[in-house]
């Protein structure tokens, strides 16, 4: 393969950007606004991805897939706390594990619905889809029985949002 070197090589994104740096396992051409820094050195985008990037960008289709699962999730789990919750209040702890365990299922949704990407904009999703279950469950509890959560669910609520978000982090 005949090999370009200096500016006579492009970004294989951006073809108009000149550069001399590849990716250490494709060998694609990469400039500075597409490169990954990987343990194993520069990497493209596509392979750059086994390492956590906090900043790493998330395409429109998989924040979207992202968006389903959590979403989805957030109200299926949300209606079925509701109706559980009058009853979890009984119990002692019960609730916090139930909240909490809503927590880790959309944070492990959203992380698998994206092949385990991570991000910041996932973190928000994440994060905010716990606390919308859990606004819907209380809303149902609360229209069920009339009893609002108290404050010992609303640290459930702090405990299933870090765990959520931390699954994505
Ligand atoms: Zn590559
Ligand atoms: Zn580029």
């Amino acid at each position: 393969m005949a090999e370009e070197r200096g500016a006579n090589t492009y970004c294989a994104e951006h073809t108009e950007t000149p550069t001399n740096v590849r990716c250490s396992r494709c060998d694609k051409p990469v400039c500075p606004a597409c490169m990954v820094q990987a343990p194993v050195g520069i990497r493209c985008r596509e392979h750059g991805q086994a390492k956590k990037l906090p900043t790493y960008e998330v395409p429109p289709s998989v924040l979207a897939r992202a968006i389903a699962a959590g979403i989805g999730i957030g109200i299926a789990g949300g209606v079925i706390l509701g109706f559980a919750l009058p009853y979890l209040w009984s119990i002692p702890y019960a609730s916090l594990a139930a909240i909490a365990g809503l927590g880790y299922l959309v944070g492990e949704g959203v992380s698998r619905a994206t092949n385990k990407k991570r991000g910041q904009s996932l973190m928000i999703l994440a994060g905010a889809c716990v606390l919308a279950a859990f606004a819907i469950g209380s809303a149902v509890a609360a229209a069920r029985t009339g009893i609002q959560p108290g404050l010992f669910d609303l640290l459930a609520l702090g405990l299933a949002v870090f765990l959520a978000v931390t699954r994505v982090r």
